[in-house]
């Protein structure tokens, strides 16, 4: 039997053969006669599944010789303490593009370690209107041209708000500040560019795999600088040094990430998913502008093709529409608690018939209740 459509904003949708190809490999990897969470990280074993996961990575998304890719632990939330952690020493100070809760979070938790700075004012509340809803004029932004760095989301996983090209440092006015880009909503979602950029992150449980491995990608030249209050299992150089084996890293994720990326490789590589994912994305976004009955508020140039939150004009419908879904097979409609309404989210694994389901029951929906 077919399984519902999940439009979870992560943990989320993993793809059915790697779910599928998981459960064979169970009780018994590859002959081993030991489940991928009973093998030592150190072993041979592992080692071929670390070495698989880390090296089709690196392909997929283009990394360059330039950049260490770390398999860590701690997710995007430990990232936004371990980030400055390890960065903003060089200089104590760091500046930050506010473009929705993510990005707000990250701000808030870099102020624990430096001097941090927003480049654009704080997005205000206005009655009945989210509060993010765009991008601020890269041309008004204010960059200290000696910040350690400069953080910005790539996806606001909440708000629905996503850069398609990063503002470059230079046309910043700030030539030498390196970017920081959470993409823990994006990655693999499109090809993303290293231009300008000093450091990625992102936590696996959307587009990569179950929640436990955050992925890092770090330019060589930024390692070295970590606070001496840095925890040794967070400090980057070190985690390079031992080929993100310094601690005992999240095993059984890693295992399922190769799996996605062999899962990616069938679908015809990120470039493939992308245009998918930019049809999926066009086809709900038509449905929502061409009613009065949903509303998504967000700019058009900046709508996420990941996340997509909507509004019903009428509030009070909105346990109808989520009962509905779910006996319709659509599952984890729900917004996000800080903003409400509803979100879906349109990742990878999503497929676009799962779009067009999601489609017919908005537009049953409104049909019903307009
Ligand atoms: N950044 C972004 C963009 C996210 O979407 C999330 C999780 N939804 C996080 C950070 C935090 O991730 P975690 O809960 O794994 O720490």
């Amino acid at each position: 039997m077919a399984r519902p459509f999940n439009f979870s904003a992560g943990p989320a949708v993993l793809p059915e053969p790697v779910l599928a190809r998981a459960a064979a490999e169970m009780l018994d990897w590859h002959g081993s006669g030991m489940s991928v969470m009973e093998m030592s990280h150190r072993g041979r074993e592992f080692g071929e599944i670390f070495a698989h996961a880390h090296d089709s990575f690196r392909r997929l998304m283009g990394v360059p010789a330039n950049y260490k890719v770390l398999f860590m632990q701690g997710g995007g939330i430990g990232e936004n303490a371990i980030v400055p952690l390890n960065l903003i020493g060089r200089t104590g100070k760091a500046d930050f593009v506010v473009t929705g809760s993510w990005s707000a979070k990250s701000a808030k938790e870099a102020s624990r370690y430096g001097n941090v700075q927003l480049v654009a004012p704080q997005a205000v509340d206005r009655p009945g209107q989210p509060r993010y809803v765009g991008i601020p004029d890269p041309a008004t932004w204010n960059v200290r041209p000696d910040a350690a760095y400069l953080h910005l989301c790539g996806n606001e996983t909440i708000d629905g708000v996503e850069f398609f090209d990063w503002p470059q440092p230079a046309a910043l006015g700030a030539p030498d500040v390196p970017l920081v880009v959470d993409v823990s909503s994006h990655i693999l979602s499109r090809p993303l560019s290293f231009e300008g950029v000093g450091l990625m992150f992102g936590g696996a449980q959307k587009n990569i795999g179950p929640a436990g491995l955050t992925i890092v990608v770090v330019r060589e030249d930024l390692l070295g600088h970590a606070l001496p209050v840095c925890p040794s299992a967070f400090d980057y150089a070190t985690v390079a040094a031992n080929g993100s084996m310094y601690n005992t890293p999240p095993t059984y994720a890693i295992y399922i990430a190769g799996l996605v990326f062999d899962w990616i490789d069938a679908q015809g590589g990120v470039q493939a998913l992308a245009e998918r994912n930019a049809a999926k994305a066009a086809l709900l976004y038509a449905c929502l502008d061409a009613s009065g009955f949903y509303r998504n508020a967000v700019a058009p140039a900046c709508r996420s093709r990941m996340n997509v939150p909507f509004f019903l004009a009428d509030e009070r419908l909105n346990d109808a529409f989520l009962t509905g879904a779910k006996e319709a097979g659509l599952l984890q409609l729900k917004g996000h608690k800080s903003v409400g309404g509803m979100r879906a989210s349109l990742y990878n694994a999503m497929p676009l018939d799962g779009v067009h389901a999601l489609v017919s029951y908005l537009q049953d929906f409104e049909r019903r209740h307009a």
